[in-house]
């Protein structure tokens, strides 16, 4: 595979198929090519990722940090090597902005825990939008609970869209922060974070972006966006499962507390008090994820070498290939129309349960995720039981598409 950096040089796909082994799989039941369309929920590894792992048990495996023999300070190099180059993907200013953690939900947790012991009080506000994630509601939800806050919500449109005269509107309140998602999971939106982190900005709250759905498809640039914190998943973006990434501001980390207390966070320890580390440690409490840090760094050396604004383009055209054959499918509503949108296409068939359609396109190899994807408000707003998501990753192929939507032609005729 060449990978040269002009972005408008097509793609091979199936040069880049060819580098994820599980794709080859037959799904059992009738000996169907797998379609894999689940890349919302987790994407697949290419052999490189698996590869780092590999060589990293083999041939580096000690606890970083304390030690001071040979392999401690190789596995403690390639672990902070994998910080810088998280850092240098989303343009960090500073390489101890980058706190390692479980995920995206251990990330806002962290910030939720924190922020809220910190600063959130009696009568304070907590604003998030009507199309978060469950873990970018329920943390808030806690906080605020335990803290005596108000979570408050942006409101959104039947085609997913945020209501922005009632964000200029809420965000006068008495917001302490505002917890917004970059791309929803759920109907595809991409939103307007740029914007409305200078309004928030411009009323002293700072803003927490959920990248979760973001980092994998399109350039993310923290210092260009210029929000507080930002987190995503490891697994979401071609790494391992077990590791994320929060980022945060240098000046809001040092002004909240510690989340987990224990060794590596710690500059002394007496019965009597502890004095905490500095930044990133103080955030990265016991032995860390040391493999899947440098497994997180093979996937973004991976993504780098194809190109994200390659990608970002090869996936926008897919998407488009995608809404045009899906919409000649009989019975079909797309679920989420946003102008602008990215990765995610979710819709429902007829009338038909989206797990029963779910069932019928897996009898035919096609994995989609159905079910509320961990956003029962945007059901409930949209008055529906859940959509059937098809999501799209750099190794699907109109080919792919087609077979959807044979699939779900097929579907619908067995289903009535
Ligand atoms: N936020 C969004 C937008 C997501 O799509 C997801 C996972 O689907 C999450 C948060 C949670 O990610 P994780 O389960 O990796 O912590």
């Amino acid at each position: 595979m060449s990978h040269t950096l002009n972005i408008y040089e097509p793609l091979s796909i199936e040069a880049i198929r060819a580098e994820f082994p599980i794709l080859q799989t037959k799904v059992l039941y009738g000996g169907h090519p797998l379609v894999y369309l689940d890349n919302a929920a987790t994407t697949q590894k290419p052999t490189v990722v698996l590869e780092a792992l590999d060589e990293y048990y083999k041939t580096i495996n000690a606890n970083v940090h304390r030690g001071v023999h040979y392999l401690s300070q190789r596995a403690t190099d390639a672990f902070e090597e994998a910080r810088r180059k998280v850092a240098s993907f989303i343009n960090a200013r500073y390489d101890y902005e980058i706190i390692f953690t479980r995920g995206t939900t251990n990330g806002i947790n962290t910030v939720s825990s924190t922020f809220g012991r910190a600063f959130l009080r009696p009568g304070d506000e907590v604003l998030i939008s009507a199309m978060e994630h469950h873990s970018n509601i329920v943390p808030w939800q806690m906080a605020c609970e335990y803290y005596g806050a108000t979570l408050k919500v942006i409101p959104m449109n039947e085609r997913g869209e945020l209501d922005q005269a009632a964000f200029a509107t809420l965000i006068r309140g008495r917001v302490k922060i505002l917890a917004l998602t970059y791309v929803s999971n759920s109907l595809g939106t991409v939103n307007p974070i740029r914007d409305m982190i200078r309004t928030a900005h411009t009323y002293g709250v700072p803003v927490l972006i959920d990248a979760a759905q973001a980092v994998q498809h399109m350039p993310v640039d923290v210092q260009d966006l210029d929000c507080d914190f930002l987190v995503f998943s490891s697994h979401k973006i071609y790494g391992p499962t077990g590791i994320g990434v929060l980022y945060g501001k240098e000046e809001w980390l040092n002004k909240l507390p510690p989340h987990e207390g224990g060794g590596e966070m710690i500059k002394t320890v007496t019965f009597g008090k502890t004095t905490y580390n500095d930044l990133p440690f103080k955030f990265e409490a016991g032995t860390p994820d040391m493999s899947g840090a440098i497994g997180l760094k093979a996937a973004l050396d991976y993504v780098d070498s194809i190109g994200i604004d390659r990608i970002q383009l090869a996936e926008e055209a897919l998407m488009s290939y995608a809404l045009d054959a899906l919409s000649t499918v009989p019975g079909i509503r797309f679920i989420g129309e946003a102008e602008h949108r990215s990765g995610v296409i979710s819709f429902l068939l007829a009338e038909h349960h989206p797990f029963d359609v779910g069932e019928l396109l897996d009898k035919q190899g096609i994995a989609v995720r159905t079910g509320h994807h961990c956003c029962q408000p945007v059901m409930d707003f949209l008055d529906i039981a859940g959509t059937v998501r098809a999501s799209f990753s750099i190794y699907n192929t109109p080919s792919d598409v087609d077979s959807l939507v044979t699939a779900l032609q097929k579907a619908g005729r067995i289903l009535g």
